[in-house]
């Protein structure tokens, strides 16, 4: 089923910003819970930084997300990384539009244990979404219940990490705004 992911603009803003001004990239996940083939997303995460092919998600990170897939398994996620600025610097304006290579291995991989994966790319000037169905992404104002929801899955993270002993508080890149 072709799903629309359902962005709000304050999270696009966010990670195309990161995209814009960074010369790092930065991966991670946008949390939604999925109503027929609508997938509002309630919550950016961000698990990972580093240079063009070596952005790599942070272990203590991912297993705070794992825990938190575990006690809330109606959680989906849409995993995305970006091409920055620096990306496109070094290794050219076909970045700015298109998947690496390297990605597109990466995804194939991941469609072939998961036809629903979904994977976002954001640049400064694009977003483009991998998925089997045609799946598209949309940006929308914030609907009424989504800082709620945002701040409920912010808490909970923060409880598992601190639970595990572990510090969410740094994110892996400078934070911008
Ligand atoms: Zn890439």
């Amino acid at each position: 089923m072709a799903r629309t992911i359902v962005l709000p603009y304050e999270i696009n803003d966010k990670v195309t910003n990161l995209a814009a001004k960074l010369q790092e990239e930065v991966c991670g996940v946008l949390l939604y819970t999925q109503h027929q083939e609508l997938c509002p997303v309630e919550y950016l995460f961000i698990t990972g930084a580093g240079k063009v092919n070596q952005v790599s998600t942070l272990p203590t990170r991912l297993a705070v997300l794992n825990e938190f897939y575990k006690l809330v398994p109606a959680m989906k996620y849409v995993e995305f990384h970006t091409h920055s600025a620096g990306t496109i610097r070094d290794c050219g304006e076909y970045y700015a539009r298109n998947f690496s290579g390297q990605d597109q291995q990466m995804m194939l991989e991941r469609f072939s244990d998961d036809p629903a994966y979904l994977h976002l790319l954001f640049t400064p000037v694009k977003k483009i979404l991998a998925s089997c169905d045609d799946s598209q992404a949309t940006v929308i104002k914030a609907w009424s219940n989504y800082r709620k929801r945002s701040r409920e899955i912010g808490t909970a993270l923060n409880l598992i990490a601190q639970e595990m002993e572990i510090d969410i508080s740094q994110l892996p890149v400078m934070q911008i705004r």
